[in-house]
């Protein structure tokens, strides 16, 4: 059922094919009644990470009607699309695919229905909560454009959709599958991701670090159990786990140096069944994130160094010592390249106007669109913001921070200026890198 409403639309986008010389944005304008369908579509078939299944055929359709060479399942979901046009440089565009588990809670006509199961087994909502469906409707409306108006470029375009960001595997995934081997490497990287930091219609860019890397860090506090009335006979996981929880602020507030951002969260602790029985573990799951390798690795270096010091102090047995657990769900910092950007900004701002471009600040959420940019040699590349706030709320609005943020179940992008905005900053971008 889902396949078939996914692949439906398809047919409609031969329709966006002889725009030719015509101005971007009245092409655009031409093609959106059936983008429009498409992100509605998506929205409400959300998918999660490493099982974006009918995501990616209706994309790989998409691409293919659009006249570019498709190859599926490059590692596990992913697709590749290659349209070649001449000699000249080559230049990738990544777009995500996946949804989060997240109940969604807009209210709005198309929106997503969808249950999946978590690890344990129970219904959880599913949700297109980080706007990866903006990011496939405007890769799609980009296939288009560049389709139709091959003779203001020369090279070769790669447009990926990418399984898996959530979970930041799915680059890593491509990657090993032989993207940049099988497949034409680039010499330049784009991608752009929606925001709520900016209205619907602009466009933000950050040059140098963009997005902070991320490492989720588990630490198995063990203890000896026993009878809550006699805590003599024990060592009381919950408490130590307690002190190692305190003792991990200092990291940041003590051992690293206030211009270089850093943030370790405790996102997760779990240990004990009953008021009266002290248990034998406590589970902490921890999110760090950094800028700079050295800081990453002082971190990292510096939560193992508390837990196991902290449960030495505590009096467990050399056996018993927390155990810290580094795991592969890691990412390493985004970078902007600086010359890239600054010869996109004047591409942008001709397009968009002026004031519709501006300069953001770095944030500490992470992206795995860092590691495209990290293969030896480096490829220069760019993400940039694409606003997503309805233009009067965000006018209306004087406490932005109200306005609900990425990954929440109130996340709601305004569709037509936000993908729009997202095609002619992707079209003018890849153009100017590809210009004859
Ligand atoms: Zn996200
Ligand atoms: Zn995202």
């Amino acid at each position: 059922m889902k396949a078939a409403r996914l692949l439906m639309a398809c047919s409609l986008l031969a329709l966006a094919g002889a725009a030719g010389a015509e101005d971007l944005k009245t092409a655009i304008d031409k093609d959106y009644p059936s983008l429009d369908s498409l992100y509605k579509t998506l929205h409400a078939h959300p998918e999660l990470s490493t099982k974006e299944v009918e995501t990616s055929k209706r994309l790989a359709e998409e691409a293919k009607a659009a006249g570019f060479t498709v190859t599926d399942h490059v590692g596990g979901t992913g697709i590749v699309a290659v349209l070649k046009n001449g000699p000249g440089p080559t230049v990738m565009i990544r777009t995500d695919m996946d949804a989060l588990p997240v109940e969604e809670a807009t209210g709005l006509p198309y929106a997503s229905h969808v249950k999946a199961k978590n690890a344990r087994g129970e219904d959880i909502g599913v949700m297109h909560a980080c706007g990866h469906d903006i990011h496939m409707t405007v890769w799609t409306g980009v296939a288009r454009r560049m389709a139709a108006e091959k003779d203001k470029w020369s090279g070769t375009l790669v447009m990926i959709g990418q399984p898996a960001e959530e979970t930041i595997g799915g680059a890593d995934a491509m990657l090993k599958d032989g993207l940049f081997t099988r497949f034409p490497r680039p010499d330049f990287n784009l991608a752009i991701h929606d925001t709520n930091g900016l209205p619907a219609g602009q466009v933000g860019y950050v040059p140098g670090f963009v997005l902070a890397a991320s490492d989720s860090v588990d630490i198995e506090v063990k203890g000896i159990g026993g009878h809550g009335a006699y805590p003599q006979a024990t060592k009381d996981p919950v408490v130590l786990a307690s002190y190692i929880v305190v003792a991990l602020q200092t990291l940041v507030s003590r051992n690293n140096d206030p211009f270089d951002p850093a943030v370790v969260t405790v996102g997760s602790i779990h240990g004990g069944t009953k008021h009266n029985i002290i248990g034998s573990s406590v589970h902490l799951q921890l999110s760090v994130r950094s800028y700079k390798e050295e800081t990453r690795k002082k971190l990292l270096e510096g939560i193992k160094r508390i837990a196991v010091n902290e449960g030495r102090a505590f009096g467990l047995p050399e056996d018993k010592l927390p155990e810290v657990i580094f795991s592969d769900e890691n990412t390493p910092a985004t970078y902007n390249n600086p010359d890239l950007v600054a010869r996109l900004v004047p591409a942008l701002q001709r397009e968009l106007g002026t004031d519709n471009v501006v300069k953001t600040d770095p944030i500490m959420a992470s992206e795995d669109f860092s590691r495209y940019g990290l293969v030896d040699p480096k490829i220069p590349s760019a993400i940039l913001w694409v606003g997503g706030v309805e233009a009067k709320k965000w006018a209306a609005t004087t406490d932005k921070t109200t306005i609900p943020s990425l990954h929440s179940a109130l996340w709601a992008p305004d569709p037509e200026p936000t993908i729009k905005t997202g095609i002619v900053t992707l079209v003018s971008a890849a153009q100017d890198l590809l210009k004859k």
